[in-house]
């Protein structure tokens, strides 16, 4: 395990377990892995589940939790990718079956084809009779019908089954892409942040980090309910994006966190993107449908670090931590850069 994979793996577990005591979750392994994956971000919808629960019932019963582990860590994923796999098999199944019997069609054929040369050039040798000549032409000619049967009913099938391979191609392409894109925002998930960093880490790369949390945010969802507040973190999401399209990549870390790589920009460069990002985000203006009302509050507060020699990854993620803690303390809706 990296360093950088170690530090982020304690930083999830210092969170998991307070929370697991709080809500009187047993600090098993089992339902640790549903309260690990809860402070990582990486299932949203899962998150949303738990702060349904607990707002509900302030705990989070055992049922409640194997029903959860059952439908998001372990049922979906299995029973997708088993029905991906069946379809797969079927497919190489029914290609393998029409291209048996179209083989053995040609096959039948050439026979055919081959006992009919032979008795034309009986017929050329012998000059035999008109009827002779015609049983050899009727043979020929029915041949040549059934394989043409059997053709076009193979290229039929060959058709049908290109639909259905690029369908799938289609399916496998989707699967990558939830592999590294988070499902409500579309931008990369907590997945791809991390192997950027791997990657960074190993090429040794001078990267600049920016950690941006969307302000009050709880108020917001208290406020304008849920599905707003989903719809603000798809447009913070793609606001984020448009701004620093050309310098950063944009992740969703996690919950109502973003963070942004900014590779080979000097540490002055990188806190001007992510103040350029802030005015972005502070000029935005949505109006909530139900009651017609704009709303102009959508603000967040962001942390800067840039990565210095050969430093640790998770020394950089700290410090853009400590900056963003930084700038929520300075009253949120600003800037903090952290040097070393
Ligand atoms: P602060 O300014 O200190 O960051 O306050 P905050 O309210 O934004 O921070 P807090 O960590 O207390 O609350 C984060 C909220 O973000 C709570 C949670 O319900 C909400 N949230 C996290 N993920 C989602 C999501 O996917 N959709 C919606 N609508 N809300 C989310
Ligand atoms: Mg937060
Ligand atoms: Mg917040």
């Amino acid at each position: 395990m990296s360093e950088y994979a170690f530090f982020e793996a304690t930083r999830i577990f210092k969170r998991a377990v307070p929370l697991m005591v709080k809500y009187k979750v047993p600090t098993t392994p089992h339902y640790f892995s549903l309260w690990y994956t809860y402070c990582a971000g990486t299932h949203p919808e899962l998150n949303r589940a738990i702060d349904d629960t607990v707002a509900k019932f302030g705990l989070c019963s055992r049922e409640k939790c194997d029903g959860l582990i059952e439908s998001f860590l372990i049922g979906d994923s299995k029973k997708e990718l088993d029905n991906f796999r069946q379809k797969v098999e079927n497919m190489v199944a029914d290609l393998g079956n029409s291209m048996d019997a179209t083989v053995s069609d040609t096959e039948e054929f050439q026979d055919i084809l081959s006992s009919s040369v032979t008795k034309l050039e009986d017929v050329q040798n012998k000059a035999s009779s008109g009827a002779d000549n015609q049983l050899v032409i009727h043979e020929l000619l029915q041949g040549s019908q059934h394989l043409l049967s059997a053709t076009s009913q193979y290229r039929l099938q060959v058709t049908t089954q290109k639909a259905e391979i690029d369908a799938l191609k289609k399916k496998l392409e989707e699967y990558k892409t939830q592999a590294t894109n988070d499902a409500l925002t579309g931008c990369l998930n907590r997945r791809a942040f991390d192997k950027q960093m791997a990657d960074y880490d190993a090429e040794n790369v001078e990267v600049s980090l920016i950690i941006v949390d969307i302000d009050h945010f709880k108020a917001f969802n208290d406020e304008y309910g849920h599905q707003m507040g989903d719809n603000v973190l798809k447009l913070v999401a793609n606001k984020l994006e448009q701004s620093m399209n050309d310098f950063a990549s944009v992740y969703r870390f996690g919950g109502e966190e973003f963070a942004a790589l900014v590779p080979r920009v000097s540490f002055n460069n990188a806190w001007k993107i992510a103040e350029k990002a802030r005015t972005t985000l502070e000029r935005l203006s949505v109006t909530d449908k139900r009651t017609g009302k704009k709303i102009n509050s959508i603000t967040a507060s962001f942390g800067v670090a840039s990565r210095f020699g050969g430093e640790e990854m998770g020394e950089l993620l700290a410090r853009a931590d400590e900056a963003l803690y930084d700038a929520k303390g300075k009253g949120r809706n600003c800037v903090m850069p952290k040097s070393r």
